[in-house]
């Protein structure tokens, strides 16, 4: 449990500080005052006396967006303490399907040595801050980069305890095959339970239809269309909310390192990303 010690606490509460408020509510009109009857026998008589309508307001204020009040779960791949603590991160956790896996790795770089650790903390805290934004609470498995976890099967644990409606893993690949590159959608299957079920399926085909929206190639060396059916990955295994996990691209191949290394680049990351849990929430 060393491993953790650093990141649980603080997640709800950082997650509270980021709820943004929904917009303002529209000014309620003044009501009519109510019409007034007076009836005289023997010949009823009545006399009716109304107020002027209210005037119309001269703008309309927009409902609140239809995910405010949402749970985001954001889950960015590894941490930068993982590599100089090799005991906590190798030790065997639980991973689902009665299977155990390492607590966490390091992840993978750049050739030029831009860590992945980096990357997905960066993209994570774009998609954050624009969810945040839009009124739905964000809820982060680590807070920083510098620090050691969470396991596996603690981030998991983090979106059933925050009740996520959607959790997204970011991630990026290593792949040293030649030509090996784009991203993929990996979701659990056979699925455990119902929200690995509709749920996860239909998150990771909207997050892959945006980010194909967004530029991005499917990849060529791992799934099928952009999508990857998974049961060896522990923290889709876990989950009980609707969960996938994003391979943004590779980061071995030289185009999408590039891309990945820079900020207008982890820009259009998030902003499909962000696309799609937006899609998703409001459908
Ligand atoms: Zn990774």
């Amino acid at each position: 449990m060393v491993a953790v010690r650093r990141a649980i606490v603080p997640l709800l509460l950082a997650g509270a500080l980021l709820l943004t408020g929904c917009e303002d509510e529209a000014p309620a009109a003044p009501a009519p005052a109510p019409v007034t009857t007076r009836t005289v026998t023997p010949a009823p008589t009545t006399v009716t006396s109304a107020p002027p309508p209210p005037p119309s307001p001269s703008s309309v204020t927009a409902p609140p967006p239809v995910a405010a009040g949402k749970v985001v779960v954001l889950d960015p791949g590894h941490n930068g303490g993982n590599g100089s603590h090799p005991a906590e991160i190798n030790r065997q956790v639980p991973a689902g399907r009665g299977q155990t896996k390492p607590c966490n790795t390091t992840g993978t770089a750049t050739n030029a040595g831009y860590p992945e650790h980096a990357f997905t903390w960066d993209v994570s805290q774009r998609v954050g801050q624009a969810l945040a934004a839009k009124g739905i609470r964000v809820v982060y498995t680590r807070q920083n980069d510098t620090g050691v976890g969470p396991c596996v099967d603690q981030r998991a644990a983090i979106g059933n305890t925050a009740n996520a409606d959607a959790v997204v893993s970011i991630h990026a690949d290593g792949s040293t095959a030649a030509g090996a590159n784009g991203f993929h959608v990996a979701y659990s299957s056979p699925p455990l339970n119902a929200a690995q079920g509709a749920p996860s399926t239909r998150l990771a085909q909207t997050l892959r239809d945006t980010m194909r929206t967004g530029g991005f190639s499917t990849s060529n060396y791992i799934g099928g269309n952009g999508l990857s059916a998974r049961a060896d990955l522990g923290g889709l295994n876990l989950s009980t909310r609707p969960t996938v996990l994003v391979e943004c691209g590779n980061m071995r191949n030289a185009a999408e390192a590039a891309r990945m290394t820079s900020a207008e680049g982890r820009q259009q990351f998030a902003s499909a990303i962000t696309a799609a849990i937006e899609a998703y929430l409001a459908s």
